[in-house]
């Protein structure tokens, strides 16, 4: 089950919630009773997936393919 953070913006605390992810947007309550609650971007699932200012270079598949030399090209 996915983790979310929130922070309760009454008294500052952070804290989180397990909770399915069809109920991720739905409104968590603080430990504190404070329900003025927002929710913050998780790092789960997010992590990993660096910007790279190159793509990395993917050579095209071909030869030793068996189209030209099976008789289909011609
Ligand atoms: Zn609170």
């Amino acid at each position: 089950m996915p983790r979310y953070e929130f922070r309760c913006r009454t008294c500052a605390s952070t804290f989180e919630v397990d909770r399915p992810m069809s109920a991720a947007s739905d409104p968590a309550d603080c430990p504190a009773g404070h329900d003025d609650t927002v929710k913050l971007l998780t790092t789960v699932g997010l992590s990993g997936r660096a910007r790279t200012a190159t793509p990395p270079a993917m050579a095209p598949a071909g030869g030793g393919g068996g189209c030209c030399g099976g008789g289909c090209c011609g």
